[in-house]
């Protein structure tokens, strides 16, 4: 049958000669290209021991933040959730109540807010939608884990520690 493009390449099949078919100048060839490794600068590292520096503009771990004053800044208005294109972020939103004026910034707060982080790409796009600049992914990296629900991170560890602490 006819290529496409009607290029055709005759490959010519040679007879090995002796040294070939006893393939010294292959194995020596791969011997000297191990040995030259040897002391050349790894490219590698032992990671998790050790650890390269990040660019800036990594983007890490998502933290809520908290204001001055300790308070949660989320509102629960949920921009992130709808600005993420893997559909990572869920939350439940709840009315603060009288007495919890020092918890939350706003009235209306996450009660229940969660990232799969199995899901995130880590684009960036929820700390971009952010009115309140409650979200950075100023974090490290997600840790490995076993179970997929251990990639699903709630508030305990998605807030930041409170001020005193
Ligand atoms: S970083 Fe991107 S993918 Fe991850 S939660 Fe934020 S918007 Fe979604
Ligand atoms: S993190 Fe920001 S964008 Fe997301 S629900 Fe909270 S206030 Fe809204």
């Amino acid at each position: 049958m006819e290529s496409l493009s009607n290029k055709r390449k005759v490959l010519e099949v040679k007879p090995l000669n002796f040294l070939e078919r006893a393939y010294l100048p292959a194995i020596a060839g791969g011997l000297i290209t191990t040995m030259k490794h040897f002391f050349r600068k790894p490219v590698t590292i032992s990671y998790p021991e050790e650890k390269r520096e990040f660019s800036e503009n990594f983007r890490g771990m998502h933290s809520l933040k908290r204001d001055e004053d300790g308070k949660e800044r989320c509102t629960a208005c949920g921009l992130c959730a709808l600005s993420c294109p893997a559909e990572a972020i869920t939350m439940t939103a709840a009315e603060r109540q009288k007495g919890e004026e020092h918890l939350y910034r706003e009235e209306k707060y996450a009660a229940v807010y969660e990232i799969n982080m199995l899901r995130c790409i880590f684009c960036g796009l929820c700390e971009e939608a952010c009115p309140k600049e409650a979200i950075y992914l100023d974090g490290d990296i997600v840790p490995a884990d076993y179970l997929r629900k251990d990639f699903i991170y709630g508030k305990d560890k998605l807030v930041e520690a409170p001020l005193n602490q």
